[in-house]
């Protein structure tokens, strides 16, 4: 697997730093919970535009739309998408257009619809070609989007939403490395699992590498039996296209959706405590839809002890502070 093969568009600091959290790891222990080595993988500090997962995938996206002579990104996301904002920020730094669909997959409020991302968005200079309802098919509004473009004799590259693709993907082969030659005896890398991309791009790498690491992805959206299938699909098309056809199993694709509550983007008791105690132990702050509920699902995972207190865990942390200015009204002062 050599993944300097691929064409790369440099946008991120990379790699992140690998951090211990022990001021939480001390308030987890006073509860009396057995506390493996905790890490935590800065992914949120990738340096664009506020930093996070999309980054990593963006490199490889931005490189295929060059090559393709592309002069305009077209993506997709939910309102407050922490991909639309990334994109909107890689598409400035490349001299690029990017337009972007926006998905109402919730209605909430003013901070909702115009803070957060929103703002970030329009400030990178994106246009919000649409505002979609919920359940519209974004895919095929990408494509009537794109062909107008072209009407107009543009020439757009779509990036799908989550930027999850083998191409993306392979932004968290490179992830995969980093955490593989780290100077950390790694079991375990934990975090929230969207479109995908990120987990099968994890796996993809830890799997070719033969690096005995785990990976937990816990779900911010789907049941545990649609997500599965979705990423080790994508995680087999990665581990093709990085040439280790056979690499990712079924079996290695493990998901937790005791966490999502009542659906994607829609607070839970157990995130709000969750990103509460990371910024009061750490001074890091995590976000409302993906690392809150992941790290909620890590904290469960913890009291359930399933980890040894010699186990060596690492949370990546995907990024979405940005979101929490959506979310305002969820945080309020107390
Ligand atoms: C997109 C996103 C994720 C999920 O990553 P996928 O590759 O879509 O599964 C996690 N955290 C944050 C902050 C994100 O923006």
């Amino acid at each position: 697997m050599q993944l300097a093969r691929f064409p790369r568009y440099r946008l991120g600091h990379l790699p992140t730093p690998l951090e211990p959290m022990p001021r939480l790891t001390e308030v987890l222990r006073a509860k009396g919970s057995t506390v493996p080595h905790l890490w935590i993988k800065r992914d949120d500090c990738t340096g664009l535009a506020t930093g996070g997962n999309k980054t990593r995938k963006l490199e490889y996206l931005l490189a295929d739309a060059l090559a393709q002579g592309a002069d305009t990104l077209i993506t997709q996301g939910a309102t407050q998408s922490n991909h639309a904002r990334q994109t909107a920020a890689a598409a400035a730094r490349a001299g690029l257009g990017c337009e972007l669909l926006l998905e109402r997959r919730q209605v909430r409020d003013d901070d909702y619809e115009a803070s957060g991302n929103v703002l970030l968005d329009t400030i990178l200079g994106a246009r919000i070609a649409d505002r979609l309802p919920a359940g519209t098919d974004m895919a095929a509004a990408m494509e009537s989007l794109a062909d107008e473009l072209r009407a107009k004799g543009k020439r757009p590259y779509v990036i799908p939403g989550g930027g999850s693709n083998p191409v993306g993907a392979l932004g968290y082969v490179g992830c995969a490395q980093e955490l593989a030659t780290a100077d950390v005896p790694i079991d375990w890398v934990v975090h929230a699992t969207g479109s995908a991309g990120t987990q099968a791009g994890l796996l993809a790498g830890l799997l070719a590498m033969r690096s005995g690491i785990q990976v937990l992805g816990v779900s911010v959206r789907q049941p545990a039996a649609v997500q599965r299938p979705l990423v080790h699909d994508l995680a087999v098309r990665t581990a093709e296209l990085i040439g280790a056809p056979g690499a990712v199993g079924l079996d290695d694709v493990q998901v937790d959706d005791g966490w999502t509550g009542p659906g994607y983007g829609v607070p839970t008791d157990e995130m709000v405590a969750a990103l509460r105690l990371v910024a009061e132990t750490e001074g890091i702050l995590l976000d409302p839809v993906y690392s809150g509920k992941g790290f909620a699902g890590l904290l469960g995972a913890i009291e359930a002890g399933r980890f040894g207190a010699d186990e060596h865990v690492v949370f990546v942390h995907t990024g979405g502070s940005a979101g929490l200015f959506g979310y305002r009204s969820t945080f309020a002062p107390r």
